[in-house]
């Protein structure tokens, strides 16, 4: 069959790999679609920590159960269409025993740690497989980015009466917007690309702002009447904007950082007592990839507009250095492994 593998540092192929059979406890799927994302091109340059060659990467898919262990006796079937969970974590460590698995310290991700997806059938653990009926099958493959912003909007804990600033525009930023105006909470959405904000719009942002032109703090201002929004979720990992963050939200508010970057932030210590802000982490999602799949059931025409591009297989090389080049347009770009069920 098949893969599309990265072979080095922005160097990927397609090339022919050895076919599989399910283990113990997998289903085989056939890849339908593959969304790409920004730690995919972390790991095709060779500049993220989980960087190997070569690989198969891909962590965001959709597919079709084909095959299931012979001793398996669950609900999947064969020719469910699914969405996949593609951490594994490893049941021992201390994060895994205090029962949250997806800060395992020993975690497999597919895509990085494991092979991943973009390949023409891939063997998967059945817990790891949500059916996903209503959906088709590109909506399916974005239930995984959906599931990273709706564990940052669930840490916040926001919800009806909130104002939650969404600093960033991008994939996680719009999943953000969607789950925290699905859970009753008044939406800003921030971003330097107008495009982007149109989508936010889309996606539930009450009040949208573009930083290239209007100045944060005081839109902010006008938005809460000085009071400060109660909630920030930081998804561009800037570490100039979460320090704006933490200076924004109000007294007793939180900050939820899901954007990643290497940023060094100065901030005053004063400012954590003085307002008593939570400030709080987020990674993967942590038992919400059922929720994530009925969040993108419910808004399945919104989730939709997050796809801006589309590729067809052989042409993965192109579409990962499309991602890598064309930030200011590219939202969701979507690799067709197999086009429809
Ligand atoms: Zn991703
Ligand atoms: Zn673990």
């Amino acid at each position: 069959m098949k893969a599309a593998v990265t072979l080095g540092p922005e160097h990927m192929e397609l090339r022919s790999v050895a076919d599989i059979e399910p283990g113990p406890g997998q289903a085989v799927l056939s890849v339908c679609v593959v969304g790409l994302c920004g730690s995919d091109v972390h790991l095709y340059r060779g500049t993220h920590p989980y960087s190997r060659f070569p690989t198969i990467q891909g962590h965001e898919l959709s597919g079709v159960v084909r095959e299931l262990a012979e001793d398996y006796d669950g609900t999947l079937s064969v020719g469910d269409l699914v969405a996949v969970e593609p951490f594994i974590p490893c049941g021992a460590c201390i994060a895994c025993r205090r029962g949250h698995p997806n800060c395992c310290t020993n975690l497999a991700v597919l895509g990085a740690h494991v092979d991943g997806a973009l390949v023409e059938r891939i063997a998967m653990d059945v817990n790891a497989c949500y059916p996903v009926d209503q959906l088709d099958v590109e909506t399916a493959a974005l239930v995984e980015p959906v599931s990273i912003g709706l564990q940052a909007v669930v840490r916040s804990g926001a919800t009806n009466g909130d104002t939650v600033v969404v600093i960033g525009a991008g994939p996680i930023g719009q999943a953000v917007v969607l789950a925290a105006q699905d859970r009753g909470a008044s939406v800003m959405a921030v971003d330097l690309l107008d495009n982007r904000l149109a989508l936010a719009a889309q996606m539930g942002a009450e009040v949208t702002v573009n930083t290239s032109v209007h100045e944060l703090a005081a839109e902010v201002d006008e938005w809460t009447a000085g009071e400060g929004p109660t909630v920030v979720i930081e998804a561009t990992g800037v570490g100039r904007l979460l320090r704006s963050a933490v200076d924004l939200v109000a007294p007793s508010g939180t900050v939820v950082v899901v954007g990643i970057s290497n940023d060094e932030v100065p901030l005053s210590v004063a400012t954590f007592t003085r307002k008593e802000i939570n400030l709080l982490g987020s990674r993967n999602n942590k038992g919400l990839f059922g929720s994530a799949v009925d969040l993108v059931q419910r808004n399945r025409d919104r989730v939709a507009q997050l796809v801006t591009h589309r590729f067809k297989f052989d042409e993965t090389p192109e579409a990962i250095s499309f991602v890598m080049t064309h930030s200011d347009v590219a939202e969701k770009v979507l690799v067709v492994v197999q086009d429809g069920r």
